[in-house]
């Protein structure tokens, strides 16, 4: 009878339209239940995640019942429910990569990070995503069947309009119900799950849409003012060098080596018995070396190009998206290799993707870098690349014949690629004698594989390093970039690290954002530095070893050597780590704080605690909404540091790298300071590697190819 009642129901267009939101609104909640972490706590918000889609999707397939003609009618109200539903598919899968929902903007940039994203997607898919597209199958089905009849009737303006009011009026309840439940929510949007969670996931589309075109109104209304007061603000900051320490590497090259997904958890890790990165491990203990042992990586939505940015620049990737695609094309920096510039330095990075990736191209001519070496700088054999791009000891090897030409000192990238989701590796890269672990999850099995994969390329390098005695005039700055696996892997992985699943909690998934930082050097007394420090402290750092004072510049971080250096770091989603505290989200005392060192949440605040959260609290606002000012305004225009001479981007082209560098070392002659001209000839034949692909094949390590002289 039931049944009868049902399938009669649904045969008016009013009923249609009901069924379609109903099914919506069932996946969605399948969704936000089994997809998204939400964090959903007390029965309110419960409440609040079950009325969350339901305004908006009446409101979108409300849009079809406008159309007269019953068909077409029809078939709106299916497109539109296909859109919502696309859009709730992609964030699932961007949130499976990523823990973190789709931003406008990154939609309008996906075009400039998209080579090389299709494969991991597919990676990403999960069985279970059947149910997510299922519903429209069977209605579709059932329509063509005529199970469900097409209602003839006219219905004039009034009955839809009638729908879409009452969806308005349901998205006006929600946001109430949410605004009572979190005032503010809008406004203070560092995380966007709150608003996901609460507002549902076409509104946050929605309010994020009109958040960026905001954006880009503000940016004509800000003036000098606020770059003063972010200026003064920044010295009162400054950290004054150590002594002891500052130009102890003055004149050396710098050669920064960028890990790709490299967690701090792997150092000294064993899997069935046998360490994960035997050389990065000796690296971390080695008497040349100083190794830090909380250091943190703060990047967001931007990932990659967010800790290059913080290197390059000490401040702080964009809240909305990457600041390398959204602004890095027109932003004017005083980045690494300019401030190094004025030293007499030159400058490269070496990486195996393509340039435009996170829209390198445009931004290195920005930031000042000489020679970008591009995929099309390296071999291209179908063999020769996986995942990302050129496999890693492919890229440090073919390297060294470009390298050899740079001019001393020089500051110089190596962008990693092998070790990047879905951390795939060809048969024949395997080590036959590192057996991987073997959990429920082939994530974090293949992650130990690629990560010891660039452990030995490193390795190869380092050996070339002092085989040429590079290494003797050089310091090396190894650091990973942000974490590998999500916090819902974090779980499986528990055992692993010698953590247990079931007391796995916020704290753990903060340690777990911890990455290497070392700096070794012959010359460095090395020894393990425990503050807490972040991507942020690493170019001051960096310029006080080479005696170069930051204080004219507007950088966020600080020397960790100095004396009045304050551990201290904020990621980007507002969570801080400071020497004391783990502060959860942007909240203080009104949210969940961690004593770092036991591990164990603070219960009951002392008046002393409450007063250092909240001042740990405003001060990470504080940076975030400076940087931010600072980035998103351009600000850095109006500013030009004292005896900062900024150069002209447009002076690079990347097209021709190795032939600009060969004119200048005709034009220097016998003052030319590159390792070739200092030997007389090339080193290359001294680069030992045990990659498959390079077997018999000297002629990629010593050769330039002809894609590096194509003129595009
Ligand atoms: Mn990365």
């Amino acid at each position: 009878m039931k049944k009868q009642a049902l399938l009669k129901s649904i045969q008016t267009r009013t009923g249609f339209l009901t069924l379609l939101v109903i099914l919506f609104w069932i996946k969605y909640l399948f969704v936000g239940y089994f997809d998204f972490n939400l964090g959903l706590s007390d029965p309110y918000q419960h409440i609040i995640l079950w009325t969350s889609p339901l305004g908006t999707s009446i409101l979108l397939i409300s849009i079809g019942f406008y159309f007269p003609k019953p068909v077409v009618s029809y078939v709106m109200m299916l497109i539109m429910d296909g859109l919502n539903t696309v859009l709730l598919f992609a964030n699932v899968l961007y949130y499976r990569q990523f823990s973190d929902f789709i931003t406008v903007k990154t939609i309008t940039n996906a075009a400039k990070v998209a080579p090389g994203l299709g494969k991991s997607a597919v990676s990403l898919l999960n069985p279970t995503d059947i149910f997510i597209w299922i519903d429209i199958g069977v209605v579709i089905i059932l329509l063509v069947f005529k199970k469900i009849k097409i209602d003839q009737r006219s219905y004039g303006l009034s009955t839809p309009f009638a729908i879409s009011s009452f969806g308005v009026f349901l998205i006006g309840l929600n946001i109430f119900l949410a605004e009572s439940s979190r005032p503010r929510l809008l406004r203070n949007t560092f995380d966007r799950s709150y608003v996901v969670k609460y507002l549902g996931l076409d509104t946050y589309t929605a309010y994020d849409g009109i958040k960026s075109a905001q954006t880009v109104q503000d940016n004509k209304s800000i003036n000098t003012a606020e770059l003063n007061r972010i200026l003064v603000n920044r010295q009162k900051n400054y950290a004054s060098p150590n002594k002891r320490l500052f130009g102890i590497e003055k004149g050396k090259n710098v050669i920064v080596i960028h890990l790709e997904s490299f967690q701090q958890f792997l150092i000294n890790l064993k899997v069935n018995g046998k360490e994960v990165t035997p050389f990065l491990n000796s690296l971390y203990r080695n008497k040349n070396t100083i190794s830090f042992s909380n250091f943190y990586h703060q990047v967001g939505l931007g990932r990659t190009s967010d800790a290059e940015n913080m290197l390059e620049t000490s401040t702080y990737g964009i809240s909305d998206g990457s600041l390398f695609t959204s602004l890095g094309s027109e932003n004017t920096f005083q980045a690494a290799p300019q401030i190094l510039r004025q030293h007499n330095y030159s400058s490269a990075v070496f990486h195996g993707n393509v340039g435009t990736f996170w829209n390198r191209n445009n931004v290195y001519k920005n930031l000042g870098y000489s020679y970008f070496f591009d995929q099309k700088y390296f071999s291209s054999a179908r063999t020769d690349k996986i995942g990302y791009g050129l496999k890693d000891k492919l890229l440090f090897a073919e390297s060294i014949k470009y390298l050899e030409q740079m001019q001393q000192p020089f500051y110089c990238k190596y962008i990693t690629v092998t070790n990047h989701i879905p951390f795939s590796m060809d048969e024949e890269d395997l080590d036959p004698t590192f057996k991987t672990s073997k959990t429920s999850d082939t994530t974090i099995n293949n992650y130990f594989q690629t990560a010891h994969y660039l452990d030995q390329a490193v390795k190869e390098f380092f050996t070339y390093l002092k085989k040429s005695k590079l290494y003797d005039n050089s310091m090396v700055l190894i650091y990973g970039d942000h974490y590998a696996l999500s916090n819902s892997e974090n779980q499986t992985l528990a055992p692993i690290i010698g953590a247990s699943k079931d007391t796995w909690n916020d704290f753990n998934n903060v340690q777990m954002q911890r990455v290497p930082f070392m700096i070794n050097a012959p010359n460095l007394h090395g020894f393990r530095d425990n503050q807490v420090a972040g991507e942020i402290d690493v170019l001051p750092t960096l310029l006080h070893l080479l005696g170069i004072d930051n204080k004219n510049y507007i950088q966020f971080g600080s020397d960790v050597f100095s004396p009045n250096y304050k551990q201290w770091v904020v990621f980007r989603n507002g969570t801080i780590v400071s020497k004391k505290y783990v502060i959860i989200g942007n909240k203080g005392i009104k949210g969940t704080v961690y004593d770092r060192r036991s591990g164990r949440q603070i219960l009951h605040y002392s008046k002393k605690e409450k007063a250092e959260i909240t001042a740990l609290a405003k001060k990470g606002k504080q940076a975030l909404k400076d940087s931010d000012l600072l980035n998103n305004h351009n600000l850095l225009r109006f500013y030009t540091p004292l005896g900062f001479v900024p150069d002209d981007p447009n002076r690079y082209d990347y097209a021709n790298n190795y032939q600009r560098m060969l004119q200048i070392t005709k034009m220097l002659g016998s003052n030319s300071t590159s390792l070739y001209s200092q030997k007389h000839k090339s080193t290359t034949n001294l680069y030992k590697t045990d990659a498959i692909q390079l077997q018999n094949r000297q002629k990629e390590i010593t050769q330039v190819p002809a894609s590096a002289f194509a003129n595009n």
